[in-house]
Formats: C-alpha cells, sequence, structure tokens
C-alpha cells in the first residue's frame, strides 16, 4: 500500500452507543474545512446489511438516501449538512458490503488459489475502502468514523484496520474515542472508570487513543480530567469536555472554542494556521435560537414506539429540516409526534386543530395508514397546511380520490393489491423485482429531476423551473389516474421530464393555504445553510395560517 501523506482521524466509541460520534466526527470535519483544509468523512457500519434499506427505521433509526442512491445510515446525513456536500458510495461501508466484495473476488479467482481470510483479506479491503475514499476527495485529512462501541465484536476487524494503517503511516494516523461519563443521580458524582475500561478494551486491541471526547450530562472538571489523563495515558489537554447540548449545531462551535483543532492539527504535524471561519455557521445557530413567534407541527406517523420509549430517530432530516427553514423564517417551531394509529382506535381527530401545521413523513406498509388519511383529510377540510412527503404524498392522493374525485375504493397496491381503483399502484419495474423477492437496494432510489408547472406553490417556492430530488419508493400516482384527479382539482405541479411520474401535488392557493406532497424526500436535501424552499414555503404557510 502506498505512503499517500494523507492524515487519518479514526473517530471510535466507548462505553455504550448513542453518545453522538457522529455528530462529534461531523463537527471535527467542520472546524478542519473551515480552517482551510480538504477534509473527507467516512462512516463504518458493522452490521452485515449489505446497505441500510433493510431495517426497520425504530430499529436503526432513519435511512438516509444519498444523491447515488445508496442506502445509508443517518450519520450520512448528519455529514452531510455539517459539511454542505454531496456524499458517494465510497465514503460509506457496511461489513456487508466488504464481505460482498471479498466473497466476490474469491469467486472470480481474484485471490489466486489463495485461503481467503477474514485477516489479511477483509482488513486489507477495508484499508484499500478507506484510502480510496480519501483519494476520491483528494482530501489532505479523512475523518473516519467506526460505528458501534470499542469491545463490540462486530467493530474488531475495523479497528484493527485502523491498527494497522497506523502502523504503515506513522505519525499520520490519529484515534478519538467519544467516551461517555455517567453522573449517576445517587451518587452526583462523575464516574471516569467505564471509560478508564473502555480505553484499556482498546489498548487489547493495539490502538491507544490520541484523544478524548468526554461526553457527560455536566463539564468534566479539572480533578477528574487530571485523574483519568493519567489514568488512560491521554494528555489533560487532549481530553475535550463536552457537555450535553441545545442543539447538536453547537457541538463545533464549542469545539472551536476549546482549541481541539489546534491539539489535533499539532499532534499530526499540520500547520494549526488561522482560527476557523465559523461566522455563517454561528449566523445560522443564532436563529435556530429564537423563542417567538411558535410554530406547532404535528408529525403523524408511526416509527416512534419502542418498548417504553418514544424516538423520534425514524424522522431525524425531516426533524432538521423543519428546524432549517424555521431558522430562516424566524420562528420557533414545537415538534410534536401524532401517533397516527391512535385515530384508527378512535381517537379524536379534533386534537389536530392545535397544530399550525401537519406533515405526514414516509413510510411503508399497512400499519396507521387509515390514520394518516384521516389526518390528512382534516387538514385539507381545516385549511391547516399539511405537507406529505412520499407516503404522505401517496396518501394525499388516495385521501383526495376518495373524498373530493368522488372514487370512493381508491387505494395504493401496497397495502390492497386488489382494489379496484389502484390511485397508487406499483410501478411496473418494480413488479419483477417484488416477484422475485429482491427487495434489497431496488427500489427508485436517488436523484431524479422534476419539472415544475408555471404558477404552481412549488414553482413559486423553488423559483426555478426544474430540480434535482432523492427518491425512495416502490410505487407512484398511477397515470391512468392522473387525468380525473387533474379534473376534480388536484394540481400534478411536479412530473417526471417525459411527464409520466407524478412528483408534486397540490392544491391551489386560492382553495388551500398549503396542500402539497411529493413523491420525493426533500428533507434529505435540507441544509443548514441551504434550508429546502418546500420546508421554508410550508413554514410560512403555518406561521401565516397562526396569524
Ligand atoms: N411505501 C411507499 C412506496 O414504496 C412510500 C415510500 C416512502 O415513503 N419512502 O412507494
Amino acid at each position: 500500500m502506498a505512503k499517500d501523506g494523507r492524515k487519518y482521524i479514526f473517530v471510535l466509541g466507548g462505553v455504550m452507543s448513542g453518545v453522538g460520534k457522529g455528530i462529534a466526527a461531523s463537527s471535527i470535519a467542520l472546524i478542519l474545512k473551515q480552517r482551510g483544509y480538504k477534509v473527507n468523512l467516512v462512516k463504518i457500519d458493522p452490521y452485515l446489511n449489505v446497505d441500510a434499506g433493510t431495517m426497520n427505521p425504530t430499529e436503526h433509526g432513519e435511512v438516509f438516501v444519498l444523491s447515488s442512491g445508496l442506502e445509508t445510515d443517518q450519520d450520512m446525513g448528519n455529514y452531510e449538512r455539517f459539511l454542505g456536500i454531496d456524499l458517494g458510495p465510497a465514503d460509506y461501508m457496511t461489513s456487508g458490503m466488504v464481505y460482498q466484495s471479498v466473497i466476490g473476488r474469491e469467486r472470480a479467482l481474484g485471490y489466486g488459489g489463495k485461503c481467503v481470510e477474514a485477516i489479511p483479506h477483509v482488513r486489507d479491503e477495508i484499508m484499500d475502502r478507506i484510502q480510496a475514499a480519501g483519494q476520491k476527495h483528494d482530501s489532505q485529512i479523512s475523518v473516519i468514523e467506526i460505528g458501534g462501541t470499542v469491545g463490540d465484536f462486530q467493530n474488531a476487524l475495523f479497528i484493527e484496520a485502523a491498527r494497522v494503517l497506523n502502523m504503515q503511516h506513522p505519525g499520520n494516523v490519529s484515534f478519538m474515542m467519544v467516551s461517555y461519563l455517567p453522573v449517576p443521580g445517587t451518587l452526583g458524582e462523575m464516574k471516569t472508570k467505564p471509560t478508564q475500561n473502555a480505553v484499556r478494551q482498546l489498548n487489547s486491541y493495539g490502538v491507544q487513543p490520541d484523544f478524548l471526547i468526554a461526553r457527560s450530562k455536566r463539564p468534566m472538571d479539572e480533578k477528574r480530567k487530571e485523574k483519568l489523563a493519567i489514568a488512560v495515558s491521554v494528555r489533560p489537554d487532549h481530553i475535550i469536555s463536552a457537555p450535553d447540548v441545545d442543539s447538536i449545531y453547537d457541538v463545533p462551535l464549542n469545539f472551536e472554542k476549546d482549541k481541539l483543532g489546534d491539539v489535533l492539527l499539532t499532534s499530526l504535524g499540520l500547520p494549526v494556521g488561522d482560527a476557523a471561519d465559523m461566522q455563517e455557521w454561528e449566523v445560522f445557530v443564532k436563529n435556530t435560537k429564537v423563542t417567538t413567534p411558535e410554530v406547532r407541527i404535528g408529525i403523524v406517523g408511526k416509527y416512534f414506539d419502542t418498548g417504553d420509549f418514544v424516538l423520534s430517530d425514524a424522522y431525524l432530516s425531516v426533524i432538521e429540516a423543519l428546524k432549517f427553514s424555521a431558522a430562516a423564517v424566524g420562528v420557533k417551531v414545537l415538534l410534536e409526534w401524532v401517533n397516527a394509529k391512535e385515530f384508527e382506535k378512535g381517537g379524536d381527530i379534533e386534537t389536530l386543530r392545535a397544530y399550525d401545521g401537519i406533515l405526514v413523513p414516509g413510510g411503508f406498509g399497512e400499519s396507521g395508514i387509515e390514520g394518516k388519511i384521516q389526518a390528512i383529510r382534516f387538514a385539507r377540510e381545516n385549511k391547516i397546511p399539511y405537507f406529505g412527503l412520499c407516503y404522505g404524498m401517496q396518501l394525499l392522493t388516495v385521501e383526495y380520490a376518495r373524498h373530493v374525485a368522488g372514487i370512493a375504493e381508491a387505494h395504493t397496491v401496497e397495502i390492497n393489491p386488489d382494489t379496484k381503483d389502484p390511485v397508487i399502484d406499483v410501478m411496473p419495474e418494480q413488479k419483477e423485482l417484488i416477484k422475485e423477492g429482491k427487495y434489497g437496494g431496488t427500489m427508485r432510489l436517488g436523484t431524479y429531476t422534476a419539472v415544475l408547472k408555471d404558477g404552481s406553490i412549488a414553482r413559486e417556492a423553488y423559483r426555478t423551473a426544474e430540480v434535482l430530488e432523492r427518491h425512495r419508493h416502490r410505487y407512484e400516482v398511477n397515470p391512468e389516474y392522473v387525468e380525473r384527479l387533474s379534473k376534480a382539482g388536484l394540481v400534478f405541479s411536479g412530473t417526471s421530464p417525459d411527464g409520466v411520474l407524478m412528483e408534486i401535488a397540490e392544491l391551489p392557493k386560492s382553495e388551500h393555504p398549503f396542500f402539497l406532497g411529493t413523491q420525493f424526500h426533500p428533507e434529505l436535501i435540507a441544509r443548514p445553510l441551504s434550508p429546502h424552499p418546500l420546508f421554508t414555503a410550508f413554514i410560512k404557510a403555518a406561521r401565516d395560517t397562526k396569524k
């Protein structure tokens, strides 16, 4: 393997998952980028799924679709949002992908008769992919996040690859552990022992962390920092206290304030240069902190409940997109989770009146769908701004067909394959795939063009005649019903360039302040510094309705 002169920063998790490795990795990359370095980010997911598309979002959070169509982990969304760039397939790997390549090569006699083993062959495949990503971006610094927690069996091979890369590139590799320091309620004292043990576990792999991001409820005091530094052989100025913050977008600003960039660059032998230029970011963060006026948005979905806990990770990009537009419009957005299944069990639909806007995000399958249709009808009839994303657009169409266009049995064939009125039908090329059970990575995925209709809400919001948006679906508005629906007043304001696929449906402004659905997922390209025009239009409509 060639010496490439590139610097590598590996971000690893200690103690437990969910403490913000992805945000730490994104924030580091951002502050280094804002110092003028060319930085790339790679996410490694240790699971055997070849991509994240086959996992239930309550299990693993949202599936984030790249422009290329690759279905990835939600952290990739954070990376794109923090850095304001589009990532590609080279920037993501799972164990499944890595093994698939190795096994594919073995079947093609690519190993020249050798016995193919995890070490060295799988490890080398991982190292090749890490280096290829840096090369592709021609970056000076690669930040690589290894998913899971140190000590998991699943990620050991990835840590081994990082260790060997460090051996081969002495002085060019840095290890950073994002760990958690609990403050047990009964003690009221911050405990460093779990982190000490996590570092020892990493040591047992032959890796010593150079930096520790100490996540905790409260800031870490000097006394504990000294103690931890000695216990785990990490210099005190390489231990960064990272207490809980109101907003993940504060993290890069805090890292910069704590001079993490200085110590990181110095330890990698790179010039520290000027402080990171965070001006635009600071303005954005400030705008996210307005407290009035408030706009209440009800998100009607179903992927919230896991046991006794309510998680919103399944809708991460939607939440962030709403926040970016709220910041741009100058309002505070209050998000509430409305479980669509409740309306099916007799829950009072009138409760929706409390919202200034209602949103139905993407989804699959039967559960909660009649509840969502009820919610959409309520929003339409009561002129509450409504925004439907993917499934939310398909169900908008079903609702309009049933209750306005007089197509009483309108349905999506995803739920009722034998419906008399398949207003939402399976896409022709999907039929064979489903029959053959080929589900993984086969939806209509990634970026496609939509052409917008003059005079529509969408056209006005985007201020352009053609847009590129990311998709993830198997079903679509059935072309055979387009004429009837249009005659009944539904405007298909965005279509594929050949006019066959309906990409946006809306009602004219004269009928409703904002009633619009997109077959694509606009939330996937909303960024802090460039909020999505349709989310912004929705938030504006919600604000104006409230008035
Ligand atoms: N289930 C619908 C389809 O496959 C919608 C998908 C989605 O919301 N992402 O077409």
